[in-house]
Protein backbone atom coordinates (compact mmCIF):
# COMPACT_ATOMS: atom_id res chain seq x y z
CA UNK A 1 0.00 0.00 0.00
CA UNK A 2 0.67 3.64 -0.69
CA UNK A 3 2.73 4.34 2.94
CA UNK A 4 1.28 7.97 4.58
CA UNK A 5 3.50 10.55 3.69
CA UNK A 6 3.24 13.50 6.55
CA UNK A 7 1.00 16.70 4.81
CA UNK A 8 1.13 19.95 6.01
CA UNK A 9 -2.70 20.43 5.90
CA UNK A 10 -4.06 23.86 4.87
CA UNK A 11 -6.44 25.14 6.53
CA UNK A 12 -8.20 28.80 6.91
CA UNK A 13 -9.18 29.73 10.04
CA UNK A 14 -10.62 33.55 10.52
CA UNK A 15 -8.88 34.61 7.01
CA UNK A 16 -5.67 33.36 8.45
CA UNK A 17 -3.68 30.14 7.24
CA UNK A 18 -2.05 28.12 9.47
CA UNK A 19 -0.40 24.75 8.79
CA UNK A 20 -0.05 21.96 11.04
CA UNK A 21 1.43 18.15 10.87
CA UNK A 22 -1.01 15.44 11.39
CA UNK A 23 -0.10 12.08 12.47
CA UNK A 24 -3.25 9.91 13.14
CA UNK A 25 -3.47 8.30 10.06
CA UNK A 26 -0.14 7.30 10.10
CA UNK A 27 -0.96 6.04 13.14
CA UNK A 28 -3.95 4.41 11.96
CA UNK A 29 -2.57 2.19 9.61
CA UNK A 30 0.38 1.15 11.64
CA UNK A 31 -1.98 -0.17 13.92
CA UNK A 32 -3.50 -1.76 11.14
CA UNK A 33 -0.73 -3.55 9.55
CA UNK A 34 0.55 -4.79 12.89
CA UNK A 35 -2.68 -6.77 13.18
CA UNK A 36 -3.40 -7.43 9.40
CA UNK A 37 0.31 -9.57 10.16
CA UNK A 38 -1.71 -12.02 11.68
CA UNK A 39 -4.43 -12.20 8.52
CA UNK A 40 -4.88 -14.46 6.37
CA UNK A 41 -6.77 -12.55 3.93
CA UNK A 42 -5.25 -11.35 0.76
CA UNK A 43 -3.61 -8.05 0.42
CA UNK A 44 -5.77 -6.19 -1.93
CA UNK A 45 -8.99 -7.29 -0.19
CA UNK A 46 -6.39 -5.82 3.02
CA UNK A 47 -5.68 -2.76 1.33
CA UNK A 48 -9.21 -2.37 0.36
CA UNK A 49 -10.09 -2.41 4.28
CA UNK A 50 -7.74 -0.35 5.32
CA UNK A 51 -7.79 2.34 2.96
CA UNK A 52 -10.37 5.29 2.75
CA UNK A 53 -13.00 5.18 0.01
CA UNK A 54 -14.44 8.60 -0.31
CA UNK A 55 -13.22 12.40 1.42
CA UNK A 56 -15.23 15.20 0.14
CA UNK A 57 -13.23 18.49 0.89
CA UNK A 58 -15.53 21.70 0.56
CA UNK A 59 -14.48 25.23 1.19
CA UNK A 60 -17.80 27.39 1.90
CA UNK A 61 -18.79 31.07 2.40
CA UNK A 62 -19.93 31.77 5.64
CA UNK A 63 -21.63 35.53 7.02
CA UNK A 64 -19.87 36.59 10.10
CA UNK A 65 -22.55 38.54 12.98
CA UNK A 66 -20.92 41.30 11.38
CA UNK A 67 -21.89 41.01 7.83
CA UNK A 68 -18.42 40.01 6.31
CA UNK A 69 -18.15 36.66 5.21
CA UNK A 70 -15.51 34.57 5.65
CA UNK A 71 -14.31 30.80 4.29
CA UNK A 72 -14.42 27.53 6.00
CA UNK A 73 -12.60 24.08 5.16
CA UNK A 74 -14.87 21.22 5.64
CA UNK A 75 -14.25 17.48 5.19
CA UNK A 76 -16.70 14.64 5.25
CA UNK A 77 -14.81 11.05 4.91
CA UNK A 78 -16.45 7.24 4.14
CA UNK A 79 -14.34 5.06 5.21
CA UNK A 80 -15.70 1.58 3.96
CA UNK A 81 -19.03 0.86 2.32
CA UNK A 82 -19.27 -2.85 3.52
CA UNK A 83 -22.29 -2.16 5.42
CA UNK A 84 -24.68 0.93 4.85
CA UNK A 85 -25.34 3.91 5.72
CA UNK A 86 -21.75 4.71 6.74
CA UNK A 87 -21.46 6.82 10.27
CA UNK A 88 -19.67 8.71 12.61
CA UNK A 89 -19.30 11.83 14.16
CA UNK A 90 -18.98 15.84 12.91
CA UNK A 91 -16.25 17.54 15.01
CA UNK A 92 -15.46 21.42 15.00
CA UNK A 93 -11.88 21.66 15.69
CA UNK A 94 -9.18 24.57 14.17
CA UNK A 95 -6.68 21.44 13.64
CA UNK A 96 -8.98 19.45 11.50
CA UNK A 97 -7.62 18.11 8.39
CA UNK A 98 -8.18 15.77 5.46
CA UNK A 99 -5.81 13.12 6.86
CA UNK A 100 -7.58 13.38 10.30
CA UNK A 101 -11.31 12.67 8.83
CA UNK A 102 -10.16 9.99 6.82
CA UNK A 103 -8.11 8.49 10.20
CA UNK A 104 -10.88 8.74 12.33
CA UNK A 105 -13.62 7.55 9.33
CA UNK A 106 -11.50 4.20 9.61
CA UNK A 107 -11.49 3.85 13.32
CA UNK A 108 -15.40 4.03 13.04
CA UNK A 109 -15.52 1.43 10.29
CA UNK A 110 -13.52 -0.76 12.61
CA UNK A 111 -15.40 0.40 15.68
CA UNK A 112 -18.64 -0.40 14.35
CA UNK A 113 -17.43 -3.89 13.49
CA UNK A 114 -16.65 -4.79 16.67
CA UNK A 115 -19.47 -3.69 18.41
CA UNK A 116 -21.78 -5.04 15.66
CA UNK A 117 -23.31 -1.98 14.86
CA UNK A 118 -24.12 -2.35 11.33
CA UNK A 119 -22.67 0.89 9.47
CA UNK A 120 -19.55 1.86 7.18
CA UNK A 121 -17.14 4.51 8.38
CA UNK A 122 -17.48 8.04 8.51
CA UNK A 123 -16.28 10.91 10.10
CA UNK A 124 -16.75 14.56 9.17
CA UNK A 125 -14.63 18.01 10.29
CA UNK A 126 -15.04 21.86 10.46
CA UNK A 127 -12.08 23.66 10.88
CA UNK A 128 -13.18 26.07 13.32
CA UNK A 129 -13.02 26.39 17.34
CA UNK A 130 -16.39 26.21 18.59
CA UNK A 131 -15.29 28.03 21.60
CA UNK A 132 -14.71 30.93 20.22
CA UNK A 133 -17.33 31.19 17.54
CA UNK A 134 -21.34 33.10 18.33
CA UNK A 135 -23.69 30.56 18.76
CA UNK A 136 -25.41 32.23 14.88
CA UNK A 137 -22.33 31.74 13.37
CA UNK A 138 -22.27 28.04 14.47
CA UNK A 139 -25.82 27.41 13.15
CA UNK A 140 -25.13 29.14 9.89
CA UNK A 141 -21.86 27.05 9.19
CA UNK A 142 -23.81 23.74 10.57
CA UNK A 143 -26.67 24.24 8.01
CA UNK A 144 -24.48 25.31 5.11
CA UNK A 145 -21.97 22.09 5.72
CA UNK A 146 -25.17 19.77 6.08
CA UNK A 147 -26.63 21.78 2.40
CA UNK A 148 -23.03 21.08 1.22
CA UNK A 149 -23.43 16.94 2.05
CA UNK A 150 -26.90 17.32 0.71
CA UNK A 151 -25.68 18.13 -2.54
CA UNK A 152 -23.11 15.15 -2.80
CA UNK A 153 -25.81 12.95 -1.40
CA UNK A 154 -23.26 12.37 1.55
CA UNK A 155 -25.93 12.51 4.30
CA UNK A 156 -29.01 10.51 4.69
CA UNK A 157 -30.61 7.47 6.92
CA UNK A 158 -29.97 5.17 4.22
CA UNK A 159 -26.51 7.02 3.12
CA UNK A 160 -24.17 8.55 5.57
CA UNK A 161 -25.46 9.30 9.35
CA UNK A 162 -23.61 12.07 11.37
CA UNK A 163 -23.45 12.46 15.25
CA UNK A 164 -22.11 14.51 17.35
CA UNK A 165 -18.05 14.51 18.33
CA UNK A 166 -15.51 16.86 19.53
CA UNK A 167 -17.00 20.54 20.25
CA UNK A 168 -20.49 18.90 19.07
CA UNK A 169 -23.58 17.90 20.53
CA UNK A 170 -26.75 17.87 20.75
CA UNK A 171 -27.99 21.16 19.61
CA UNK A 172 -25.79 20.90 16.29
CA UNK A 173 -27.44 17.66 15.91
CA UNK A 174 -31.11 19.81 15.97
CA UNK A 175 -29.84 21.81 13.34
CA UNK A 176 -28.68 19.04 11.24
CA UNK A 177 -32.01 17.47 11.42
CA UNK A 178 -34.08 20.43 10.51
CA UNK A 179 -31.86 21.74 7.40
CA UNK A 180 -31.52 18.11 6.01
CA UNK A 181 -35.88 17.84 6.43
CA UNK A 182 -36.09 21.21 4.81
CA UNK A 183 -33.87 20.04 2.16
CA UNK A 184 -35.50 16.68 1.16
CA UNK A 185 -39.01 17.45 2.20
CA UNK A 186 -40.51 13.64 0.74
CA UNK A 187 -37.94 12.13 3.14
CA UNK A 188 -39.89 9.14 5.48
CA UNK A 189 -37.62 9.10 7.93
CA UNK A 190 -35.62 12.81 7.92
CA UNK A 191 -35.16 12.18 12.07
CA UNK A 192 -32.85 9.11 11.03
CA UNK A 193 -30.47 11.44 9.06
CA UNK A 194 -28.41 12.15 12.47
CA UNK A 195 -27.73 10.59 16.28
CA UNK A 196 -27.24 12.29 19.39
CA UNK A 197 -30.25 14.65 18.82
CA UNK A 198 -32.16 15.89 21.52
CA UNK A 199 -34.79 14.17 22.95
CA UNK A 200 -37.64 16.23 22.06
CA UNK A 201 -36.84 15.99 18.26
CA UNK A 202 -36.52 11.82 18.28
CA UNK A 203 -33.09 11.23 19.93
CA UNK A 204 -33.05 8.27 22.58
CA UNK A 205 -32.70 8.31 25.95
CA UNK A 206 -28.62 7.64 26.83
CA UNK A 207 -27.16 8.98 24.10
CA UNK A 208 -25.56 11.80 25.30
CA UNK A 209 -23.52 10.09 28.35
CA UNK A 210 -23.68 6.45 25.91
CA UNK A 211 -19.75 7.10 25.03
CA UNK A 212 -19.10 7.98 28.61
CA UNK A 213 -20.58 5.03 29.93
CA UNK A 214 -19.32 2.79 27.58
CA UNK A 215 -16.19 3.86 28.25
CA UNK A 216 -16.73 3.13 32.19
CA UNK A 217 -18.45 -0.93 31.44
CA UNK A 218 -15.35 -1.40 29.50
CA UNK A 219 -12.87 -0.54 32.16
CA UNK A 220 -15.08 -2.13 34.68
CA UNK A 221 -14.46 -5.61 32.67
CA UNK A 222 -10.60 -4.88 32.30
CA UNK A 223 -10.45 -4.37 35.90
CA UNK A 224 -12.50 -7.08 37.03
CA UNK A 225 -9.64 -9.99 35.79
CA UNK A 226 -7.23 -10.88 38.60
CA UNK A 227 -5.06 -12.47 36.16
CA UNK A 228 -5.00 -9.56 33.72
CA UNK A 229 -4.54 -7.16 36.66
CA UNK A 230 -2.09 -9.11 38.85
CA UNK A 231 0.17 -8.79 35.25
CA UNK A 232 0.14 -5.11 35.77
CA UNK A 233 0.61 -4.58 39.77
CA UNK A 234 -3.02 -4.31 40.51
CA UNK A 235 -5.79 -5.98 42.50
CA UNK A 236 -8.72 -6.90 40.78
CA UNK A 237 -11.98 -4.33 40.55
CA UNK A 238 -13.00 -0.68 40.50
CA UNK A 239 -13.23 -0.27 44.12
CA UNK A 240 -10.25 2.77 45.38
CA UNK A 241 -8.31 2.64 41.78
CA UNK A 242 -7.04 6.31 41.34
CA UNK A 243 -8.01 7.70 38.26
CA UNK A 244 -7.24 10.46 36.02
CA UNK A 245 -9.13 11.75 33.05
CA UNK A 246 -7.83 14.34 30.61
CA UNK A 247 -10.71 16.31 29.43
CA UNK A 248 -14.23 16.86 31.00
CA UNK A 249 -16.41 17.34 27.82
CA UNK A 250 -19.13 14.83 26.83
CA UNK A 251 -16.99 11.48 26.86
CA UNK A 252 -15.03 12.89 29.44
CA UNK A 253 -17.72 13.94 32.26
CA UNK A 254 -19.86 10.85 31.95
CA UNK A 255 -16.66 8.23 32.05
CA UNK A 256 -15.57 9.86 35.45
CA UNK A 257 -18.55 10.37 36.83
CA UNK A 258 -19.91 6.72 36.59
CA UNK A 259 -16.32 5.38 37.14
CA UNK A 260 -16.80 7.70 40.66
CA UNK A 261 -20.18 5.93 40.91
CA UNK A 262 -18.41 2.51 41.00
CA UNK A 263 -15.74 3.08 43.59
CA UNK A 264 -13.35 4.56 41.51
CA UNK A 265 -11.49 7.69 43.13
CA UNK A 266 -10.84 10.60 40.34
CA UNK A 267 -7.70 11.95 41.93
CA UNK A 268 -7.11 14.34 39.35
CA UNK A 269 -8.67 16.05 35.52
CA UNK A 270 -7.37 17.96 33.17
CA UNK A 271 -8.97 20.54 30.73
CA UNK A 272 -7.59 22.60 27.93
CA UNK A 273 -5.95 25.20 30.22
CA UNK A 274 -4.80 23.54 33.45
CA UNK A 275 -5.29 20.66 35.79
CA UNK A 276 -5.95 19.73 39.36
CA UNK A 277 -6.00 17.07 41.66
CA UNK A 278 -7.23 15.90 45.40
CA UNK A 279 -5.70 12.78 46.76
CA UNK A 280 -8.85 11.77 48.68
CA UNK A 281 -10.76 11.99 45.30
CA UNK A 282 -12.44 15.03 43.64
CA UNK A 283 -16.72 15.17 43.42
CA UNK A 284 -16.86 15.06 39.52
CA UNK A 285 -20.17 16.61 39.65
CA UNK A 286 -19.18 19.55 41.57
CA UNK A 287 -16.13 20.34 39.40
CA UNK A 288 -18.24 19.75 36.33
CA UNK A 289 -20.69 22.20 37.60
CA UNK A 290 -17.95 24.60 38.69
CA UNK A 291 -16.66 24.41 34.44
CA UNK A 292 -19.72 25.25 33.54
CA UNK A 293 -20.61 28.14 35.40
CA UNK A 294 -16.82 29.72 35.21
CA UNK A 295 -15.12 28.21 31.88
CA UNK A 296 -12.69 27.02 33.68
CA UNK A 297 -11.77 23.31 36.09
CA UNK A 298 -9.55 25.87 37.45
CA UNK A 299 -10.57 27.12 41.30
CA UNK A 300 -13.00 24.64 42.04
CA UNK A 301 -13.74 24.38 45.77
CA UNK A 302 -11.42 21.88 47.47
CA UNK A 303 -8.64 20.98 44.87
CA UNK A 304 -5.15 21.53 43.93
CA UNK A 305 -4.27 23.52 40.90
CA UNK A 306 -1.82 21.66 38.86
CA UNK A 307 -1.38 23.86 36.04
CA UNK A 308 -0.06 22.76 33.08
CA UNK A 309 -2.45 20.14 31.38
CA UNK A 310 0.04 17.79 30.26
CA UNK A 311 1.74 17.55 33.59
CA UNK A 312 -1.71 15.89 34.56
CA UNK A 313 -1.02 13.11 32.61
CA UNK A 314 2.26 12.39 34.41
CA UNK A 315 1.05 12.29 37.97
CA UNK A 316 0.59 8.92 40.06
CA UNK A 317 -2.68 6.95 39.29
CA UNK A 318 -3.83 3.67 38.94
CA UNK A 319 -5.66 4.09 35.34
CA UNK A 320 -5.36 7.42 33.28
CA UNK A 321 -8.41 7.93 30.84
CA UNK A 322 -7.42 10.76 27.55
CA UNK A 323 -10.74 11.63 26.99
CA UNK A 324 -9.59 15.00 24.93
CA UNK A 325 -8.13 14.70 21.68
CA UNK A 326 -5.49 12.50 19.67
CA UNK A 327 -1.68 12.19 20.01
CA UNK A 328 -1.61 13.17 23.59
CA UNK A 329 0.67 10.35 24.82
CA UNK A 330 3.32 10.21 22.13
CA UNK A 331 7.38 9.30 22.76
CA UNK A 332 7.82 12.57 24.30
CA UNK A 333 5.40 11.88 27.60
CA UNK A 334 4.72 8.04 27.59
CA UNK A 335 8.30 7.29 29.71
CA UNK A 336 7.12 9.43 32.61
CA UNK A 337 3.61 8.02 32.43
CA UNK A 338 2.55 6.34 35.83
CA UNK A 339 -0.47 4.56 35.24
CA UNK A 340 -0.35 0.51 35.21
CA UNK A 341 -3.50 1.16 32.62
CA UNK A 342 -4.58 3.89 29.81
CA UNK A 343 -7.88 3.78 28.88
CA UNK A 344 -8.10 5.07 25.29
CA UNK A 345 -11.56 7.22 25.67
CA UNK A 346 -10.89 9.73 23.08
CA UNK A 347 -10.27 8.32 19.43
CA UNK A 348 -6.25 7.98 18.68
CA UNK A 349 -4.94 9.38 22.35
CA UNK A 350 -1.84 7.51 22.25
CA UNK A 351 0.25 7.30 18.74
CA UNK A 352 2.36 4.69 17.90
CA UNK A 353 5.68 5.52 19.04
CA UNK A 354 3.94 6.48 22.37
CA UNK A 355 2.57 2.94 21.88
CA UNK A 356 5.07 0.79 21.69
CA UNK A 357 6.72 2.64 25.30
CA UNK A 358 3.61 1.61 26.93
CA UNK A 359 3.92 -2.18 25.71
CA UNK A 360 7.64 -2.20 26.99
CA UNK A 361 6.70 -0.70 29.84
CA UNK A 362 3.74 -3.35 30.54
CA UNK A 363 0.75 -0.76 30.80
CA UNK A 364 -1.88 -2.08 30.00
CA UNK A 365 -3.43 -0.03 26.95
CA UNK A 366 -7.29 -0.45 26.32
CA UNK A 367 -8.04 0.96 22.76
CA UNK A 368 -9.90 3.46 21.36
CA UNK A 369 -11.33 1.24 18.43
CA UNK A 370 -13.38 -1.06 21.49
CA UNK A 371 -13.58 1.45 24.46
CA UNK A 372 -15.27 4.32 22.86
CA UNK A 373 -18.00 2.38 21.10
CA UNK A 374 -20.65 2.81 23.16
CA UNK A 375 -21.82 6.18 21.47
CA UNK A 376 -22.02 4.42 18.24
CA UNK A 377 -23.84 1.88 19.80
CA UNK A 378 -26.64 3.60 20.88
CA UNK A 379 -26.75 5.67 17.86
CA UNK A 380 -27.43 2.74 16.21
CA UNK A 381 -30.33 2.50 18.80
CA UNK A 382 -31.43 5.75 17.81
CA UNK A 383 -31.48 5.47 14.22
CA UNK A 384 -33.50 1.79 14.95
CA UNK A 385 -36.02 3.96 16.40
CA UNK A 386 -35.64 6.25 13.77
CA UNK A 387 -36.70 4.51 10.79
CA UNK A 388 -39.16 2.42 12.87
CA UNK A 389 -40.68 5.38 14.16
CA UNK A 390 -41.72 3.75 17.64
CA UNK A 391 -39.13 3.73 20.59
CA UNK A 392 -38.21 0.46 22.08
CA UNK A 393 -39.98 -0.41 25.21
CA UNK A 394 -43.69 0.91 23.16
CA UNK A 395 -44.76 -2.07 22.00
CA UNK A 396 -43.71 -4.19 24.75
CA UNK A 397 -43.61 -2.52 28.09
CA UNK A 398 -46.86 -3.03 29.36
CA UNK A 399 -47.22 -6.44 27.82
CA UNK A 400 -44.18 -7.30 29.82
CA UNK A 401 -45.71 -5.83 33.08
CA UNK A 402 -48.78 -7.79 32.88
CA UNK A 403 -47.34 -11.28 32.11
CA UNK A 404 -44.82 -10.99 34.74
CA UNK A 405 -47.39 -9.98 36.98
CA UNK A 406 -49.41 -13.36 36.07
CA UNK A 407 -45.94 -15.20 36.68
CA UNK A 408 -45.66 -13.66 40.53
CA UNK A 409 -49.53 -14.20 41.44
CA UNK A 410 -49.06 -17.55 40.22
CA UNK A 411 -46.14 -17.94 42.15
CA UNK A 412 -47.34 -16.70 45.54
CA UNK A 413 -50.59 -19.10 45.20
CA UNK A 414 -48.19 -21.49 44.47
CA UNK A 415 -46.08 -20.45 47.81
CA UNK A 416 -48.17 -18.23 49.86
CA UNK A 417 -45.20 -15.74 49.85
CA UNK A 418 -46.91 -12.57 49.45
CA UNK A 419 -44.96 -9.42 48.33
CA UNK A 420 -46.61 -5.51 49.44
CA UNK A 421 -47.81 -3.64 46.78
CA UNK A 422 -44.69 -1.70 46.34
CA UNK A 423 -42.59 -4.66 45.69
CA UNK A 424 -44.32 -5.90 43.21
CA UNK A 425 -44.58 -2.51 41.72
CA UNK A 426 -40.92 -2.66 41.75
CA UNK A 427 -40.61 -6.46 40.61
CA UNK A 428 -43.36 -6.22 37.39
CA UNK A 429 -42.39 -3.17 36.33
CA UNK A 430 -41.98 -3.18 32.11
CA UNK A 431 -38.54 -1.49 30.93
CA UNK A 432 -38.45 2.33 30.17
CA UNK A 433 -36.40 3.58 26.94
CA UNK A 434 -33.67 3.88 29.19
CA UNK A 435 -33.90 0.81 30.97
CA UNK A 436 -33.53 -1.01 27.33
CA UNK A 437 -30.28 1.04 26.09
CA UNK A 438 -28.39 0.78 29.11
CA UNK A 439 -28.80 -2.79 29.18
CA UNK A 440 -27.68 -3.58 25.43
CA UNK A 441 -25.55 -0.95 25.56
CA UNK A 442 -23.99 -2.87 28.73
CA UNK A 443 -24.72 -6.33 27.05
CA UNK A 444 -22.55 -5.09 24.11
CA UNK A 445 -19.58 -3.41 25.51
CA UNK A 446 -18.81 -6.34 27.76
CA UNK A 447 -19.64 -9.35 25.16
CA UNK A 448 -17.23 -7.08 22.67
CA UNK A 449 -14.33 -6.66 25.31
CA UNK A 450 -14.38 -10.80 26.01
CA UNK A 451 -14.47 -10.91 21.89
CA UNK A 452 -11.14 -9.55 21.79
CA UNK A 453 -9.91 -10.77 25.17
CA UNK A 454 -10.65 -13.93 23.71
CA UNK A 455 -8.33 -13.18 20.22
CA UNK A 456 -5.24 -11.36 22.77
CA UNK A 457 -4.71 -14.58 25.00
CA UNK A 458 -5.69 -17.41 22.17
CA UNK A 459 -3.68 -16.15 19.46
CA UNK A 460 -1.04 -14.62 22.03
CA UNK A 461 -1.14 -11.31 20.26
CA UNK A 462 0.99 -8.81 22.25
CA UNK A 463 -1.81 -6.32 23.06
CA UNK A 464 -5.53 -5.74 23.49
CA UNK A 465 -5.25 -3.20 20.38
CA UNK A 466 -4.20 -5.77 17.60
CA UNK A 467 -6.74 -8.01 18.94
CA UNK A 468 -8.98 -5.45 18.47
CA UNK A 469 -7.89 -4.75 15.12
CA UNK A 470 -7.92 -8.76 13.96
CA UNK A 471 -11.53 -8.76 15.06
CA UNK A 472 -12.57 -6.01 13.23
CA UNK A 473 -10.68 -6.81 9.91
CA UNK A 474 -11.61 -9.97 9.76
CA UNK A 475 -15.13 -8.97 10.37
CA UNK A 476 -14.93 -6.66 7.48
CA UNK A 477 -12.59 -8.75 5.16
CA UNK A 478 -15.71 -11.43 5.10
CA UNK A 479 -18.31 -8.84 4.16
CA UNK A 480 -16.29 -8.01 1.15
CA UNK A 481 -15.48 -11.38 0.10
CA UNK A 482 -19.38 -12.34 0.67
CA UNK A 483 -20.23 -9.89 -1.58
CA UNK A 484 -17.47 -9.66 -4.04
CA UNK A 485 -16.54 -6.80 -5.92
CA UNK A 486 -18.25 -5.05 -8.55
CA UNK A 487 -16.52 -5.68 -11.32
P1 LIG B 1 -16.01 17.48 23.80
O1 LIG B 1 -15.76 18.62 22.91
O2 LIG B 1 -17.37 17.33 24.41
O3 LIG B 1 -14.95 17.43 25.00
C1 LIG B 1 -13.57 17.48 24.85
C2 LIG B 1 -13.00 18.15 26.08
O4 LIG B 1 -11.57 18.08 26.04
C3 LIG B 1 -13.38 19.63 26.15
O5 LIG B 1 -13.92 19.91 27.43
C4 LIG B 1 -12.06 20.35 25.91
O6 LIG B 1 -11.97 21.59 26.58
C5 LIG B 1 -11.07 19.34 26.48
N1 LIG B 1 -9.69 19.52 25.98
C6 LIG B 1 -9.28 19.98 24.78
N2 LIG B 1 -7.93 19.98 24.70
C7 LIG B 1 -7.49 19.55 25.90
C8 LIG B 1 -6.19 19.33 26.45
N3 LIG B 1 -5.09 19.57 25.76
N4 LIG B 1 -6.10 18.85 27.72
C9 LIG B 1 -7.20 18.60 28.45
N5 LIG B 1 -8.46 18.78 27.97
C10 LIG B 1 -8.60 19.24 26.71
O7 LIG B 1 -15.64 16.18 22.93
P2 LIG B 1 -16.10 14.69 23.20
O8 LIG B 1 -17.30 14.42 22.39
O9 LIG B 1 -16.09 14.42 24.66
O10 LIG B 1 -14.90 13.91 22.49
C11 LIG B 1 -13.67 13.67 23.13
C12 LIG B 1 -12.94 12.57 22.39
O11 LIG B 1 -13.77 11.39 22.37
C13 LIG B 1 -12.61 12.87 20.94
O12 LIG B 1 -11.41 12.21 20.61
C14 LIG B 1 -13.76 12.21 20.18
O13 LIG B 1 -13.42 11.89 18.86
C15 LIG B 1 -13.94 10.96 21.03
N6 LIG B 1 -15.26 10.34 20.90
C16 LIG B 1 -16.40 11.05 21.13
C17 LIG B 1 -17.62 10.40 21.02
C18 LIG B 1 -18.92 11.09 21.33
O14 LIG B 1 -19.98 10.41 21.34
N7 LIG B 1 -18.93 12.38 21.63
C19 LIG B 1 -17.68 9.05 20.63
C20 LIG B 1 -16.48 8.36 20.41
C21 LIG B 1 -15.28 9.01 20.55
Amino acid sequence: MPAYTKVAAMQFAGGTMKTQDSNLLADVHAQFDRAAAYSDHPQGLLDQVKMCNVVHRMSFPVREDDGSIRVVEAYRAEHSFHRLPTKGGIRFSPEVTEDEVCALAGLMTYKCAIVEAPFGGAKGGICIDARKESEGFLERVTRRYVAELNRKNMIGPAVDVPAPDYGTGEREMAWIVDTYTALNPDQLNPFACVTGKPIALHGISGRTEATGRGVAIGIAEATASLEDMQSVGLTSGLDGKRVIVQGLGKVGFHAARLLEEEGARIVAIAEFDGGIASEEGLNVEEVHRHLLETGSIRGAPGTRDIGKPEVTLELDCDILVPAALENQITADNAPQIKAKIVAEAANGPVDSAGDAILRERGILVIPDLFLNAGGVTVSYFEWLKNIQHVSPERLTSRHQEVATTRVVKALEGATGAHLSDDDLIQAVRGPDEIDLVEAALADTIIDSYHSIHEIWKSRSMPDLRVAAYSLAIDRVAKSYSLMGIFP
